[in-house]
C-alpha cells in the first residue's frame, strides 16, 4: 500500500502517531511520502488562506504519486485540510481514527464517534482514502526522519490569486491559560459548582491557572474564555490535570501542546486514559479531598515545588 503523510507544522506532535498507523500498511521497500511545509512556513500558527494554498499544492502532490492512502494528523488543521481534501479527490474521509490494520485487500479502521463515546469499526475498501489520525497530545517521540526513509516533499505556499489581501485581527489581551506552565481542568465530571469551586480553590494555591469543559463552563461553573478546547483556548501548558473530562476530541484540541498530562476520572475506561501520562482512577471528590489535605499539611513555601 502506498502511503502519503501530510504534516501541516514542522514538528507536529502527531507525527509519530501517524507513522505509527502508517509503517505497517506499507509495501517493503516503497517508502512513505511525506508532506510537509517548506522551511520557515507554517510555523506561525495556521492562517485561514493558506489552507487553499496547501490544497492546491497537495492536489499537485498527489497528480504525481497518487498514494493510496493519505494521513493527516487529527489537529485543528489537519481535520479541516483532510477533510477538504478529501471533497477535492471526491474519495472517502473518515476522522479521529485511532487504529488500523489490513483485511484481505480492505483496510479495518477503529475510530472513536459520537463526541468519543463509541467506537466504530469500518471496513474501507475504496482507495484513493483520506485518514484523519489521533495523536497523543504532547508525544514526545523521536521526529519521523530518524524513524525511516522518508521522502520528504516542501510545500511552498503561494496565496491563490484571487485572494487580492489578508489582515489577521490584533490580539486582545492575553488569556492566562495560554500561557500558564501548569493548568488545572475540570469537566462535567466535577458534577457542581461547589466542587469545581475547590478545584479553582486548589489551583490557586498551587499557582495553576483553571480551565474548564466546555459543558463545565456552559454548566455556569465559569466564564466561556475559560473554555478548553477546539471552541476555546488552547493551552501549552507544562503540566496539565484534568479532572472529571472524558477525553472528547474536541476538548483535547485544546491540550495537544501540553507536555504532561494528568487526569483524574472514576471510570478506567474514560478515553482521556489513552493520551493521560499519568491516569488516577478516583471520584472528583476523593481526588479533591486527598490533595487538599496534602495542601492543608504543607508548609505555603513548599507549594510550588510539586
Ligand atoms: C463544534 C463543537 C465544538 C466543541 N468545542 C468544545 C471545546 O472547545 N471544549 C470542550 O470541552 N468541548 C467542546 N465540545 C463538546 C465536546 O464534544 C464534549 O461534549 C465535551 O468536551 C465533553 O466534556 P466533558 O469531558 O466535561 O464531559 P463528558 O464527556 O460528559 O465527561 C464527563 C466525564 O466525567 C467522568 N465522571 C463521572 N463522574 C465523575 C466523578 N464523580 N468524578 C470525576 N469524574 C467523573 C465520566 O466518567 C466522564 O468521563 C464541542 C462540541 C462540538 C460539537
Amino acid at each position: 500500500m502506498t502511503v502519503a503523510l501530510v504534516l501541516p507544522r514542522k514538528g507536529d506532535p502527531a507525527g509519530p502517531a501517524l507513522w505509527e498507523l502508517a509503517a505497517p500498511l506499507l509495501t517493503p521497500g516503497e517508502g512513505v511520502e511525506l508532506w510537509l511545509p517548506s522551511e520557515g512556513e507554517g510555523e506561525e500558527g495556521w492562517e485561514l488562506p493558506y489552507h487553499e494554498a496547501y490544497l492546491r499544492r497537495l492536489e499537485a502532490l498527489w497528480e504525481g504519486r497518487r498514494p493510496e492512502l493519505i494521513l493527516f494528523p487529527e489537529t485543528v488543521p489537519g481535520h479541516e485540510l483532510g477533510a477538504r481534501f478529501s471533497a477535492r479527490l471526491g474519495c472517502p474521509c473518515f476522522t479521529e481514527v485511532r487504529s488500523l490494520s489490513r483485511e484481505g485487500n480492505r483496510l479495518l479502521l477503529r475510530r472513536r464517534v459520537c463526541g468519543f463515546h463509541l467506537e466504530a469499526e469500518s471496513l474501507l475498501e475504496t482507495f484513493p482514502a483520506v485518514l484523519t489520525v489521533l495523536g497523543k497530545p504532547g508525544n514526545q517521540g523521536p521526529s519521523l526522519p530518524e524513524l525511516l526513509p522518508v521522502r520528504g516533499e516542501a510545500l511552498p505556499l503561494t496565496l491563490p490569486r484571487w485572494l487580492l489581501e489578508y489582515r489577521t485581527g490584533g490580539k486582545g489581551p492575553a488569556n492566562p491559560l495560554e500561557t500558564a506552565p501548569l493548568v488545572f481542568a475540570g469537566g462535567r465530571g466535577l458534577g457542581s459548582l461547589a466542587l469545581c469551586n475547590r478545584l479553582r480553590g486548589a489551583a490557586k494555591t498551587l499557582g495553576a491557572a483553571l480551565g474548564l469543559s466546555r459543558p463545565g463552563a456552559l454548566n455556569g461553573w465559569g466564564q466561556m474564555e475559560e473554555i478548553i478546547g477546539q471552541s476555546g483556548v488552547r493551552t501549552g501548558a507544562e503540566t496539565c490535570l484534568a479532572v472529571g473530562v472524558s477525553g472528547a476530541a474536541a476538548f483535547m484540541a485544546g491540550i495537544e501542546g501540553v507536555r504532561t498530562l494528568i487526569a483524574v476520572n472514576p471510570d478506567s475506561n474514560a478515553p482521556i486514559f489513552q493520551y493521560a501520562d499519568l491516569g488516577i482512577l478516583a471520584t472528583a471528590e476523593e481526588f479533591l479531598s486527598a490533595l487538599e489535605k496534602e495542601l492543608a499539611e504543607k508548609e505555603p513555601g513548599d507549594r510550588h515545588d510539586g
